[in-house]
């Protein structure tokens, strides 16, 4: 056993204070990982604070983690002390139904284990990335190619495969055009990566606030929803819409702006039910749809386009004392675009 530094949510009310935690022996088939960066995800908030259920307090979140392999276990293969590795929301899943036959252990039908808030094999509560270190089968490690630095790698273990996985499914490309709505930290991604992928990328937010910031990571153009006129102009032109908003939006007025066969993919988690009319479907065979980050496979390959097109997430790096202040930044949206916990001042 290992006694780590941590930060942990006492309770739903209270502020992340330092703390320390256990983390088991390395198993046969587990790596031992030194964590150099967390990310903060906004999931991070919602679970601490209690906004999606009984978190089982006290709590050690995060789960865009990045570092180094500091030990392996008797049959591992797949990793070497010393590689980069990095870890996302699951840290392991049933392996044995459709889905994880498949590689898509996000949507596991016996249930996957959250890197947090999760009950490991060991009968123990899963703990998070606000951590030094972390124990994890080694199926569930991903590689960080060489060429992504590893705390701009950190928040594309969440908030970049989320938006990688419903650009990929949806083909994302060369003659595509697609909209992200929002330009926080998972829509700054999205622009991104659909870039990359060559699609003609749209950001729609909410104002014009982060137009230069938006074109500048790699959007064609940006549109004002506050402006009435933005749907009317834009009416029937996108094949793709993802939106990555956490509030509830009018539904019926984003699938309007689809194109025959397109699709409007949901990857924020409102809290409220949202509607949407039967007529926004019927005309134009449109599609509403949902996605939720990304299976093991699919999460390296995200890694590895990233390194070869030269993307990371764009970062505040913060150390551990500035964990509080952080959070209310995120959830009044003041960041740009993802902020990054300096492990090392965790202790
Ligand atoms: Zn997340
Ligand atoms: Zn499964």
């Amino acid at each position: 056993m290992l006694t780590v530094h941590a930060y942990a949510a006492p309770s739903a009310t209270e502020p992340l204070a330092p703390t320390t935690i256990e983390r088991r022996d390395v198993g046969p088939t587990e790596i031992l990982i030194d964590i150099k960066f967390a990310g903060i995800c906004h999931s991070d908030i919602h679970t601490a604070r209690g906004e999606w259920g009984d978190a089982g307090w006290p709590i050690v979140v995060g789960h865009e983690i990045a570092g180094v392999v500091a030990e392996v276990g008797s049959d591992v293969s797949k990793h070497k002390v010393g590689d980069r590795v990095g870890v996302g929301c699951l840290v392991d899943s049933c392996r044995e139904c459709d889905s994880c036959k498949q590689g898509l252990e996000q949507y596991c039908l016996n249930g996957n284990i959250g890197t947090y808030g999760g009950i490991g094999r060991d009968g123990k509560p899963t703990a998070g990335g606000y951590s030094t270190h972390i124990v994890v089968e080694e199926d569930f490690a991903l590689r960080i190619p060489e060429g992504i630095e590893l705390d701009e790698a950190a928040p594309l273990l969440c908030a970049g495969i989320t938006l990688y996985s419903p650009l990929n499914h949806w083909d994302a490309g060369p003659g595509k055009k697609v909209a992200i709505i929002g330009l926080g930290g998972l829509g700054h991604m999205g622009v991104k990566i659909a870039h990359a992928m060559g699609a003609e990328v749209t950001v729609l937010s909410q104002s014009l606030k982060k137009q230069e910031d938006g074109l500048r990571l790699g959007a064609d153009h940006y549109y004002a929803t506050s402006d009435p006129a933005t749907f009317e102009q834009l009416k029937g032109s996108f094949d793709l819409i993802v939106n990555t908003v956490s509030a509830n939006l009018d539904l019926d007025a984003y699938m309007s702006l689809l194109r025959v066969d397109g699709t409007l993919v949901e990857v924020g988690a409102p809290e409220h039910p949202m509607s949407v009319k039967a007529f926004s479907l019927l005309p134009g065979r449109r599609s509403l749809a949902g996605s939720s980050i990304g299976g093991i496979p699919e999460t390296q390959e995200m890694l590895d386009f990233c390194a070869e097109h030269g993307l990371g997430a764009e970062i505040e790096v913060i150390s551990a004392d500035k964990i509080n202040e952080a959070w209310d930044r995120v959830v009044a949206s003041d960041v740009r675009y993802r902020f990054v916990i300096d492990t090392a001042t965790l202790g």
